[in-house]
């Protein structure tokens, strides 16, 4: 175990001078990897094989010059943590199952609200992203405005159940879709909301959405952060109209969320007490490792009711004083999720959160400022957050620069398509990324671009 952490920090002390993506050699993987067998290797020896065969396809995520998917590098107080909690294994069901693990994510979640300004009275699940949240949030939101119309949707299900509509941006996140097809809704009851500009929902065709439809049990999805732009919903202003129409709002907030963490961007996030749930990540902009992520309720007992369930070896005989994790999420038997986010909240403090979030927002400016200088570069959002879309040229120029840059292996940046066209998208999110890495990736950038 202590050889395999050793290697682990090695291999993050590796990235600033590693290629962020090394050229792959995806046979030579799975022959690495090699066959089931009969007996038994010994763990040092196992772990051994195991680093050997996957390091050369190992990505440089949690180094300081990765900008993709909107995900940061992992910090280290978090990181360590993780850690201890696989050395810890605890089962972060109850306070029966582990009273530390129930314990901390009840304090840390507190922390969260307060940093984020959500209510302080909301309840919260520690889940492992923004998928999980968004569906947590929309089954808690399903059980309120169906009970609101006399239908008990645990106990009777959706066949039968009155009709709900979900009214959502044309900007939504792909992930809210799956959400409603997990939770039965499927694509049906979906009304989309047209956009502005720079991707945030607009609020005037909010408004004449869902005055056009049939009134009643209605839910309405907003976003902080669009996955391309960075752009965020009009948080005061959609809530002031969804609520006109007793809808319940959530707030799909898994990177742009943070932004209310800084007094500087905090506006961005301006009237975000006023919705009914939110789901954010730790594993994207708040660098905790993978696989964290955080729903809130303004409605406890919706929330409860929505989640929670009971059996009889799970209670002790006396009342717990402890919350239970596992009443506020999907999963029952559950690694111990709030011993990272605690340990990045207390390596960072207040200052430091709003810092990283400035620090980023700072840096994605730099890279719209300096790649815009760049002969034939196009820059295709409003930067607002930590989002930039880069486009060189047309559409199969510009894949062709996406895909020479990531195999330069200088930084790494997807591609993705905006308003039907294709952009380089650079997510500035990481603790470890410094103005000379953006100068650094510029230049990379730069080189390549002359070359093609
Ligand atoms: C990343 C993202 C999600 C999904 O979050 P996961 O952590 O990947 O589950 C949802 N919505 C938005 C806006 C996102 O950026």
């Amino acid at each position: 175990m202590t050889w395999a952490a050793i290697e682990g920090a090695a291999f993050r002390q590796s990235l600033d001078e590693r290629p962020v993506q090394p050229p792959l050699d995806i046979e030579a993987v799975r022959k690495a990897l090699g066959d089931l067998e009969d007996g038994p290797t010994p763990a040092r020896e196992t772990l051994q094989q195991l680093v050997d065969a996957v390091t050369p396809a190992l990505t440089g995520t949690a180094g300081p010059r990765y900008f993709g998917f909107v995900t940061g590098s992992a910090l280290d107080a978090p990181t360590g943590a993780e850690i201890l909690v696989t050395g810890w294994d605890q089962l972060a069901y109850n306070h029966l199952s582990s009273p530390a693990a129930a314990i901390v994510e009840e304090v840390t979640g507190e922390w969260l609200k307060e940093l984020l300004g959500i209510p302080a009275d909301a309840s919260f699940g520690f889940v492992a992203g923004s998928q999980g949240g968004n569906t947590i949030g929309l089954a808690a939101a399903r059980h309120h405005v169906l009970a609101a119309a006399g239908w008990d949707v645990e106990r009777d299900g959706l066949f039968g159940a009155p009709r709900v509509r979900v009214v959502a941006s044309e900007e939504r996140h792909a992930t809210v879709d799956r959400s409603l097809r997990i939770l039965g809704f499927g694509m049906v009851p979906l009304e989309q909301v047209a956009a502005t500009a720079n991707g945030a929902i607009d609020v005037g065709s909010l408004e004449r959405v869902l005055a056009a439809g049939p009134q009643g049990p209605t839910i309405v999805f907003l976003q902080s952060g669009n996955v391309n732009t960075g752009a965020c919903d009009d948080l005061a202003a959609a809530c002031d109209i969804a609520h006109r129409f007793d809808a319940w709002i959530h707030v799909d907030g898994a990177f742009g969320l943070w932004a209310a963490a800084s007094p500087s961007t905090h506006h961005l996030c301006e009237g975000i007490e006023r919705a009914d749930s939110w789901a954010t990540d730790g594993h994207k902009w708040l660098n905790v490792p993978y696989e964290s992520g955080y729903v809130f309720c303004a409605h406890p007992d919706a929330h409860a009711a929505a989640m929670a369930y009971s059996a009889s070896y799970l209670v002790g005989p006396a009342a717990p004083a402890i919350r239970a994790p596992g009443d506020f999420v999907t999963e029952s038997s559950r690694r111990a999720r709030g011993f990272a986010t605690w340990a990045a909240l207390r390596e960072l403090g207040r200052d430091g959160v709003a810092e990283l979030v400035d620090r980023c927002c700072r840096l994605a400016r730099s890279f719209a400022d300096q790649l815009r200088e760049i002969d034939g570069v196009e820059i295709g959002n409003d930067v607002v957050l930590n989002q930039v879309l880069a486009r060189y040229g047309d559409d199969e120029r510009t894949d062709a620069v996406i895909t020479a840059v990531q195999r330069d292996g200088t930084c790494w940046m997807g591609g993705t398509t905006w308003r039907g066209r294709r952009y380089m998208r650079i997510s500035v999110s990481s603790w470890r990324t410094t103005p000379a890495d953006v100068d650094r990736s510029v230049a990379a950038i730069e080189r390549i671009v002359a070359g093609i």
